[in-house]
């Protein structure tokens, strides 16, 4: 590790977020001796009652650990979460099948959002070089200076702050992206494809769990879906992703009673008619949103987290992604130093951008396995068949889970690792076939005397060909295909009072 700054000379970093990303950033920097302020819009959360917007939880896994475990703080962090070792699927009729996620031992933390954003923020208050401002909002960024407009939201006034480098982490809307995007030719792409989110619970049961804990529930029904992971105490959180169209049909509490009744009948079972209905219709849904942008920095500004990549939800990876970021960009400073930040904000944007596209695109995917292939022969199928190959040989294949969870491949070389498995078993299925047919031809070929044997045999039996006639000729037989007559009839028991004769 280069010293990269001094005590005598520290550099001021602004961050601007305190949100999940934005508190690790903070810690790292204020390890490194740096001058860092925290700015966060919000009050204090850990004064607060409610917090405003999203509540769910979430699951954290590798990537997420190690950036953690990089300030010393994995134990502590993930001691508070449940472990979760298999997707845990429900039928319409509330029978259940679990998938496990991985190897007996493999298994992703579920831990509640705000609870995790507390501890962060516990964290990096340690710190005596680490300042956190609340109630301080960004208006805009210059992101060529490093000179930043905060309105300190309790008394509306305006703060200008300079310093050596900006980070931006304020999330999937970030004001300093949007600065960014004016200061620098920036690709940019946002898109609202995978429908809407609404947060639901199953509480406690006479104290505990009311569903098995251990795993990440899954309700997958096509074009929508449930989800719902265990929380500390003892309830589940849940979040159904639809269409907004369908969101829009459910008008009525009898509405959205017949929708669960049909389709998610165990989980409503569970949250009790009333109190779904007053969930249900509590909040609106929200939109789910996947961005990506291309750099990630500008002059003296750099983003990370879901200001410069916001994924919709579906690999469990945006959290964890953006703590990867900051371990990422910090591997490069520590090896080239702050007096290179140029060159260190270039091979951070080179390095990162292609994995956070990748795992914006496998997270889109993964909306289709998670609500409708999990159902399936093929992918069940599949699983298998990558469960036995990565027992066969562990190193070399690895399933697509399995990289982007548990361990830190990069995420466009698993995009690539997964393009050569497909590849392998295509190709592999299809000389399989033709061995197979190849295999059958020459077989017959070797024992086309002793196969047909039994076939010729028949042919020179005449015992055979007259069953075959007495068949066809028989008073049932007849008399289905229309040609039995009173005639007939009268021969038929004629010849049987012979037989018994
Ligand atoms: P945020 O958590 O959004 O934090 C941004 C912070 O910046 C906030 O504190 C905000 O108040 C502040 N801010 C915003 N604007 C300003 C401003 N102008 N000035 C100052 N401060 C500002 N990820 C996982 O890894 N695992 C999961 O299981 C998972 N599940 C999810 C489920 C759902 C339904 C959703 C929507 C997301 C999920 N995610 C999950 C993604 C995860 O929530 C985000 O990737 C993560 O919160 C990003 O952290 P962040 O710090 O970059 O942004």
């Amino acid at each position: 590790l280069i010293e990269t700054t001094t005590k005598n000379d520290p550099k001021k970093i602004t961050i601007c977020g305190a949100g999940l990303v934005g508190c690790l950033a903070a810690c790292y920097f204020a390890e490194r001796d740096y001058e860092v302020t925290l700015y966060e819009y919000r009050s204090d959360i850990r004064n607060m009652k409610v917090v405003a917007g999203r509540s769910i939880n979430m699951a954290m896994s590798v990537r997420g650990r190690e950036g953690l475990k990089r300030i010393g703080a994995e134990e502590s962090i993930t001691s508070k979460g449940i472990e979760m070792y298999s997707r845990m699927l429900h039928d319409t009729k509330g029978n259940t099948q679990a998938v496990p996620y991985g190897k007996r031992s493999q298994c992703i933390l579920s831990i509640d959002r705000r609870y995790l954003n507390e501890l962060l923020l516990n964290e990096a208050e340690k710190y005596p070089n680490l300042t956190i401002e609340f109630s301080h909002k960004v208006k805009k960024c210059n992101t060529n200076t490093g000179e930043v407009v905060f309105e300190n939201t309790l008394t509306g006034q305006e703060h200008h702050v300079k310093s050596d480098l900006v980070i931006g982490c304020d999330g999937a809307y970030s004001s300093v992206r949007q600065s960014l995007l004016k200061d620098k030719a920036v690709d940019f792409s946002q898109s609202y494809n995978c429908g809407y989110y609404l947060e639901l619970q199953i509480p406690a049961k006479n104290g505990t769990f009311a569903m098995p804990p251990k795993h990440l529930h899954i309700w997958p029904r096509g074009d929508f879906m449930l989800i719902a992971l265990p929380n500390q105490d003892y309830t589940f959180t849940c979040t159904l992703f639809m269409p907004l169209e369908m969101f829009e049909k459910i008008q009525t509490p009898e509405q959205a009673i017949d929708f669960f009744e049909k389709n998610f009948i165990d989980a409503l079972k569970l949250m009790g008619n009333e109190n779904f209905v007053q969930m249900y219709f509590a909040t609106k849904p929200s939109s789910l949103v996947s961005i990506t942008c291309n750099p990630h920095h500008g002059n003296k500004c750099v983003l990370f987290g879901d200001s410069a990549h916001a994924m919709v939800p579906f690999y469990g990876q945006g959290m964890n992604c953006g703590f990867e970021d900051v371990v990422v960009f910090f591997e490069i400073l520590d090896s080239l130093g702050f007096d290179n930040i140029d060159k260190v904000l270039e091979k951070y944007s080179q390095t990162r951008v292609p994995d956070a596209h990748a795992i914006c695109e496998l997270a889109i995917r993964n909306y289709d396995e998670m609500k409708y292939l999990v159902t399936t022969r093929g992918y069940r199928l599949r699983k298998k068949l990558d469960s036995i190959l990565n027992y066969l040989f562990p190193s070399s294949w690895v399933p697509l889970y399995t990289m982007v969870t548990f361990t830190r491949i990069r995420y466009s070389e698993v995009i690539e690792a997964r393009k050569r498995q497909d590849e392998i078993l295509r190709k592999g299925g299809l000389i399989t076939g033709l061995a197979t047919l190849a295999g059958l031809g020459y077989f017959l070929f070797k024992n086309k005397a002793n196969l047909l044997s039994p076939i010729l045999a028949l042919k020179e039996n005449e015992g055979f060909w007259y069953r075959i006639w007495g068949y066809w000729r028989s008073p049932a037989i007849m008399k289905m295909n229309g040609l039995w007559s009173d005639r007939k009839e009268q021969q038929f028991k004629s010849y049987l009072m012979s037989q018994r004769g």
